[in-house]
């Protein structure tokens, strides 16, 4: 694999999004889906992958509020981090939008709860986080 390989997949996805798009790989071996999207399949190994456009539809099976005062991304607020499994498969934490002090132990309650993939814009690039449902 080449560096420039590398370049071209962030570079896609990075496109793919300012269409309203969110994308991965799909291992063409194992069906695995890689998101964010990489070269390589991780859990086999394999070369051989190719983009799909991800459905959005994930849950979340753990939460940890942003705090407000020093939360890192404040435009984003109120927000947790959360270990989120995409539909497909891939697992990431990410950003969940929409959790707060005051209701985040109701959604421990019924952790894994549903959130669904949004795009947003940070400083002159889009990127992805998720929302509750
Ligand atoms: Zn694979």
């Amino acid at each position: 694999m080449e560096k420039k390989d590398m370049e071209k997949i962030v570079k896609t996805f990075y496109d793919k999004l300012e269409e309203g798009k969110i994308m991965g790989r799909k291992c063409t071996c194992c069906n695995n889906v890689e998101f964010p999207p990489v070269f390589i399949c991780n859990k086999c190994g394999s070369f051989d992958t190719e983009w799909i456009e991800l459905s959005g539809k994930a849950s979340f099976k753990s939460v940890m509020v942003a705090n407000g005062q020093t939360a890192k991304y404040p435009e984003f607020l109120p927000y947790a981090l959360g270990a989120v499994t995409l539909e497909e498969g891939s697992e990431v934490n990410a950003l969940i939008g929409g959790i707060t002090k005051e209701n985040a132990e109701e959604y421990r309650q019924k952790l894994p709860a549903s959130c669904h993939a949004k795009i947003v814009q940070r400083d002159g690039f889009k990127t992805v986080m998720f929302e509750v449902d």
